[in-house]
């Protein structure tokens, strides 16, 4: 129970004793995940560089996983949250109405709604992606008076419960330690050779005797962050949309992780020719890395009571201040949505060129716009190439079912020097290992 209280000390004790890392086996708990991938103490970082205490410098491809677009330390950002705190604003403000809100909520609705002829009412939720996906569940079943969701095969969403019953991994699921329901699974675009996932729903909700009972929604990710990369097509997202139509569902995009730019346009699902009941925004939505989620729905779907959904940490002024400066900087006309559109481009060529020096099929690229992997034959190999990139100075994560995908989630403000000189660590991970763990598999070697 004291744990907690104990960790806030943490910083402090490191500075002084600067022990290693002794600290954090003792006090810290076994949950540590990246902590293990990557087992430095880390001091500074600033846009896609990130420096250990003993000066170790490190490309950053996984960016707070993707909640740090415009990098760490953003200076536009920095400025505008030092002149907010310095002026002695408000920092916690529960659902109080504040400046700094009215900034975003003005900002946010001139710059990215109305240019985008989107009109929705914004929920602000408690400060983290999975709060704003509970929301959105939430709403759904109330407006639809019914209590099944839709979601997809390797959808991440989150680990609370009810955002972990639409989350498919097993072992996140596992650690719920109780059953998880409410929501139904059904085939991602592409989850089966040949099969046309859409065709299979609707057989199922047109079955009077499937055993499916109507569900309230269908939530999707328009790019499986955590579950492979895996995008889905224009024409997927369209059908799904009209099968939601068709049998009264709302449409739920989960936008946590594509969304912000990352996939090259402010939400991942532009020019898709869908649009959304509901959206969950949050990770580079405050662009500082500062905590911030919203939950937007069209406004006839807001049923909400007052109070009913709550949360004491809705307002973090502070990430209203830096949304504020990031929308202002990077959405007020589409030069950046550009530039985030001709690295995506960028990569997307690194990779293939990884990919061409190995027989077809061996390898396969995965993701659209700045949210691109390379899908491994397994695991443990992807496992091995990042662990090389952190060796040689890269950080980059795996994601998919067995973590089978080398995933490049980098800050959209990378300089392109930073983005090459991290795929060239990533080539020669790739080549290194494959080399070492398949002789003569590639064709360049041979
Ligand atoms: N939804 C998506 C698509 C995500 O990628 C994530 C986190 O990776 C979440 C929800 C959960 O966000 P959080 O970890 O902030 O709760």
């Amino acid at each position: 129970m004291n744990k907690k209280k104990s960790n806030t000390n943490k910083n402090k004790k490191i500075t002084a004793e600067k022990p290693g890392k002794a600290i954090f086996d003792e006090m810290e708990s076994a949950v540590q995940s990246y902590a293990r991938a990557f087992p430095e103490i880390f001091v500074h970082a600033s846009g896609a560089r990130i420096r250990t205490r003993e000066g170790r410098e490190y490309i950053d491809f996984l960016a707070g996983a993707g909640s740090l677009n415009y990098g760490h330390n953003n200076l536009h950002l920095q400025e505008a949250l030092i002149d907010y705190i310095q002026s002695g604003g408000i920092t916690h403000s529960l659902d109080f109405h504040t400046e700094a809100k009215e900034d975003f909520l003005h900002t946010f609705r001139d710059l990215i709604l109305k240019p985008r002829g989107m009109e929705y009412v914004v929920q602000f939720t408690g400060p983290t992606g999975a709060n704003a996906v509970e929301a959105a569940l939430k709403i759904a079943r109330k407006v639809k008076n019914r209590t099944q969701i839709i979601a997809f095969t390797n959808g991440f969403h989150g680990v609370t419960t009810g955002a972990l019953a639409a989350t498919g991994n097993a072992y996140h699921r596992g650690g719920a330690g109780m059953p998880l329901s409410g929501v139904i699974r059904m085939p991602y675009e592409g989850y089966m050779e040949d099969m046309d996932t859409i065709a299979y729903m609707e057989r199922l909700l047109s079955d009077a005797s499937s055993g499916i009972d109507l569900p309230a929604a269908v939530l999707v990710e328009t790019v499986q962050g955590e579950g492979g990369l895996t995008a889905a097509s224009a024409t997927w997202l369209r059908a799904l949309q009209k099968l939601c139509r068709k049998y009264d569902m709302l449409l739920i995009v989960d936008d946590i992780q594509a969304g912000c730019g990352r996939t090259g346009s402010f939400f991942s699902f532009e020019g898709m020719g869908i649009s959304p009941d509901i959206i969950t925004l949050s990770k580079s939505l405050s662009g500082y890395g500062l905590p911030f989620a919203v939950t937007l729905f069209k406004p006839e779907h807001d049923q909400w009571k007052p109070g009913e959904h709550n949360g004491t940490f809705r307002g973090n002024n502070h990430a209203f201040v830096t949304a504020t400066a990031a929308l202002r900087r990077y959405w007020h006309n589409d030069s950046f949505a550009k530039a985030v559109k001709r690295k995506g481009d960028l990569v997307a060529a690194r990779i293939s060129e990884i990919i061409s020096a190995y027989p077809e099929g061996f390898l396969s690229p995965r993701g659209r716009g700045m949210m691109r992997g390379i899908v491994c034959p397994n695991g443990d190999i992807a496992g091995d190439i990042t662990k090389y990139a952190f060796e040689k100075g890269l950080i980059v994560e795996t994601s998919g079912a067995d973590g089978e995908v080398v995933k490049c989630l980098c800050p959209l403000t990378i300089s392109e020097e930073d983005l090459q000189k991290g795929w060239d660590i990533l080539e020669s991970g790739f080549h290194q290992i494959l080399e070492e763990q398949i002789p003569n598999r590639s064709q360049k070697a041979a």
